[in-house]
């Protein structure tokens, strides 16, 4: 009989109550033991936890959020705090663990896993537990779940709550379109996705957004008169209302952020027209997850399940030395893959320097 322990961390996303109810119902299904972690990380540290039961997770895939809540914690970016959770994680015989988060979330639990050997040997040393459960917690095994409205995990199609974040966005715009036709105004929407477009761009191809800016490819410097061109030229032909998006940690070539306000003013001296910003915020994380996200959800958490598990029956899972290779589960076409952690992350690194890195040159 094994302690699984799930936790959500970071920024939620919707279909996180969907990844966490496979992951309680398969675990007990399987006869093991399962807990739930709550406010991420935080919870981890001080011991928020409770132990899961059949109907912890009745009627909540239908909700957003997170139902066992997420944090940020900056404690667990210390090894001093990571050592209180293994000391916390040790003492509830929690040695499978699965995290659902977003890119720094899963950093941490790889950081956790390098060191998970050295603070049982020391939790050991100093009496803090026995050696029967120092030998049975030799090992931390570990998943992933990307849960993050931005998808901005390269080795997953889909992140859990993007399509979710997606379908707000285009309601809310289909909204905007409406008033903004009637008083002939353009709307500047802002939109989230940090160093990642993909909320920005595959928006404004859905909602027929006249312009789009994305953290990806930074505009032009004369991105203002070639935007106003275009504005002048689609109203020329009778179009009473435009909408541009704006996606986060948009840069010009100086790396200095673009803002709504800039656009607003730039647009505003150049043409008679009349310009409203509406930012989305967090609108986007709200409300019930769409179908996708919640079988996206169901699905990895059954997955996640299997992946930790496997180590536990058979030695499954590939083993370097000692240690088996932690897995981030991911949708490539219509399956969901058991990709490196490492990779996962070595990946989103790698993306978002780029993004940063040419934002700023
Ligand atoms: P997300 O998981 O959505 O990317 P954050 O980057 O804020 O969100 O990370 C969430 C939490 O994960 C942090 O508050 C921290 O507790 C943990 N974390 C993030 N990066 C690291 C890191 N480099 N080392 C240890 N823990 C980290």
């Amino acid at each position: 009989n094994h302690g699984v322990g799930v936790l959500t961390s970071g920024g939620d996303s919707q279909g996180m109550n969907a990844a966490v109810r496979a992951i309680v119902r398969e675990t007990l299904r399987q006869g093991h033991r399962c807990y739930l972690i709550r406010e991420g990380y935080t919870g981890l540290i001080t011991g928020n936890i409770e132990q899961a039961n059949w109907n912890h997770v009745a009627n909540v895939t239908h909700l957003g959020g997170s139902m066992i809540g997420t944090s940020r914690c900056d404690e667990f970016r210390t090894s001093d705090g990571r050592k209180k959770a293994a000391k916390v994680m040790f003492e509830k015989r929690i040695f499978y663990l699965i995290v659902i988060g977003g890119d720094g979330s899963l950093m941490g639990a790889q950081k956790l896993k390098e060191e998970w050997g050295r603070f049982g040997e020391e939790l050991f040393a100093e009496g803090k537990i026995t050696e029967e459960v120092a030998n049975e917690g030799r090992e931390l095994h570990l998943a992933g779940i990307v849960g993050s409205i931005d998808n901005d995990c390269i080795e997953s199609d889909k992140s859990i709550g993007s399509d979710t974040a997606l379908h707000r966005i285009c309601e809310a715009i289909d909204g905007l379109v409406m008033t903004a036709q009637s008083h002939q105004r353009v709307f500047v929407v802002e939109v989230m996705g940090r160093h990642c477009g993909y909320l920005a761009l595959t928006a404004a191809i859905a909602v027929e957004a006249d312009y789009v800016f994305y953290p990806e490819i930074p505009p032009d410097d004369n991105w203002p008169e070639q935007l106003c061109n275009l504005l002048d030229s689609v109203r020329k032909f009778g179009k009473r209302q435009n909408v541009i998006i704006l996606g986060e940690g948009v840069t010009n070539s100086k790396g200095v952020k673009i803002g709504g306000k800039q656009v607003k003013e730039e647009i505003e001296t150049r043409l008679q027209l009349e310009v409203r910003i509406a930012t989305l915020g967090h609108l986007q994380r709200g409300g019930s997850p769409t179908f996708l996200d919640r079988l996206l959800g169901l699905r990895m958490g059954y997955e996640a399940v299997q992946e930790v598990l496997k180590n536990s029956e058979d030695g499954g899972s590939p083993v370097i030395g000692q240690k088996t290779i932690s897995k981030v589960m991911c949708l490539r076409g219509h399956n969901i893959e058991r990709i490196e952690l490492s990779r996962v992350i070595r990946q989103s690194e790698t993306a978002n320097e780029e993004t940063i890195h040419r934002n700023s040159d």
